[in-house]
């Protein structure tokens, strides 16, 4: 017999007694009663009290088929029936090597070489050690390329290494003096344009600073470090048209690697199965993790070539291993749930039918876009950012004690619908699975829970 289940008074009491969430201020957690989410189906999450709630933010960025798909369910248990772990650190298993195979087969042209790690930020930290090693090892070494190339705005995750390429001040200020020195390149944010530039035209003079960059650096740049396409924790920006194709013709000009991020965009967000695809452009690495397991474990690659896999070909006595690796990297039961996920893009024709969603967020976006409070609406995909401003004309954000992208979420609540902001940018990320039912359902909510809290604001 199960032991009964435990009431949600106990659950938020043992909470708040012992557990430390990540990214809150706990003191603040403190002061409301937390949602205690017991159960999920589709793009739905249930809580204790059996209310369902729209997963707007597909539990952070991750979920893409919705949750307890059959498929990926059916996937894990079989796995569970044959192996739950096994280490790839000299032995392997088949649904590491399969994912791999599978994974290469998808990715841009020339990424042949795939090694597995559990989360976001060690795919990225894995990239950056594998790119600085490279230049020592590679046939004719370059061993003063040792920087870093990031982007203002740059969010790769919250290691050392990852926080190191960080531009988000309020996560990454703190940790100043523990971070190794990077080149920041300013983020190509037509909205708020860190060159105080008009568009258009402005993503090229972005392009050009990374290019003076590279050339008052000359051979000691490692890499560039760039999310393709969109930078979600920046706040959902989108970058111009031809920004990633002209970096990366700029990192072939002066002979530097490209590392791309697609942590956030992988796996469909952006209407392909990569960001990088959108503009023809194949990186050098290529980072993947939230959306591979679809959502449901933590599964992460780092892909490469055969270029820079080729400088550590070499025998132990050589020295030229790679000394990394995490316990738990490659864990078939994530591995069985990647490989599902990826077998249901092909069934359900995922992409295919995410277009008419994207065409209905584009429009519904517009009513959003008309609100006197909204300065900025931005989109890729299905994937999206509101910027809610006090002032319109100046573009003068909200002063933060204000917390207007909180209060818009937590009274979105009210209606059914989980959302969380960026500061005062809504983010409107749900899994790629959601009907167009419910994405109106969503959109309806944010845009009536924005009129009730903005216009309760002055100016
Ligand atoms: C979330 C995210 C990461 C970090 O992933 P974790 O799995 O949380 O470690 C890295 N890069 C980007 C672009 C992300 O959005």
């Amino acid at each position: 017999m199960p032991d009964a289940p435990i009431d949600a008074a106990t659950l938020r009491r043992w909470d708040k007694d012992h557990l430390w969430h990540p990214f809150t201020a706990q003191k603040d957690w403190y002061a409301v009663e937390p949602l205690v989410i017991d159960r999920a189906e589709g793009a739905e999450l249930i809580d204790t009290e059996g209310r369902r709630y729209l997963d707007g933010v597909s539990s952070l960025w991750c979920n893409v088929h919705g949750h307890r798909h059959p498929t990926i369910d059916a996937a894990i248990r079989g796995q569970l029936e044959k192996l739950a772990h096994s280490t790839l650190l000299g032995l392997t298993h088949p649904t590491a090597a399969e994912l791999a195979r599978r994974l290469v087969e998808l990715a841009p042209e020339g990424l042949t070489r795939v090694f597995f790690s559990d989360d976001g930020a060690t795919a990225v930290e894995v990239a950056l050690k594998m790119a600085f090693q490279y230049w020592r090892q590679k046939p004719d070494p370059e061993p003063d390329r040792t920087a870093f190339v990031a982007l203002g705005g740059a969010y790769h995750g919250d290691t050392i290494g990852d926080v190191s390429l960080g531009g988000v001040d309020r996560f990454h200020t703190m940790f100043r003096p523990l971070l190794f020195p990077v080149l920041r390149a300013p983020i190509p944010f037509c909205y708020r344009c860190p060159l105080g530039l008009e568009r258009p035209g402005c993503g090229m003079a972005c392009l050009e600073e990374v290019d003076r960059l590279l050339a008052s650096h000359p051979g000691t740049v490692a890499g560039v470090v760039v999310e393709p396409i969109v930078q979600g924790a920046a706040g959902m920006v989108v970058h111009p048209e031809g920004y990633l194709r002209g970096l990366r013709e700029i990192t072939r000009t002066h002979g530097t690697l490209l590392i791309a991020d697609e942590v956030a965009v992988g796996f469909g967000r952006t209407g392909r199965m990569f960001a990088s695809e959108l503009e023809g452009v194949s990186p050098d690495f290529l980072c993947l993790a939230k959306g591979i397991t679809g959502g449901y474990l933590p599964l992460a690659a780092t892909l490469t070539t055969e270029e820079v896999y080729s400088a550590f070909f070499a025998t132990t006595a050589e020295g030229k291993t790679f000394q990394h690796g995490h316990t738990y990297g490659g864990n078939p039961l994530g591995a069985a749930a990647a490989l599902a996920t990826l077998r249901v893009f092909e069934e359900e024709r995922t992409l295919d039918r995410l277009r008419p969603k994207v065409a209905l967020l584009s429009r519904r976006l517009e009513e959003f876009a008309a609100l006197k409070h909204v300065g900025d609406v931005r989109q890729k995909g299905l994937m999206a950012g509101i910027e809610l401003v006090r002032d319109r004309e100046s573009k003068r954000e909200f002063a933060w004690h204000e917390q207007v992208g909180n209060r818009v979420c937590r009274r979105a609540r009210d209606y059914g619908v989980l959302i969380r902001p960026l500061g005062d940018v809504l983010v409107v990320m749900p899994p790629l699975s959601i009907s167009e039912e419910q994405l109106d359902r969503l959109l309806d909510v944010m845009l009536r829970c924005v009129r009730e809290v903005t216009e309760g604001t002055a100016g």
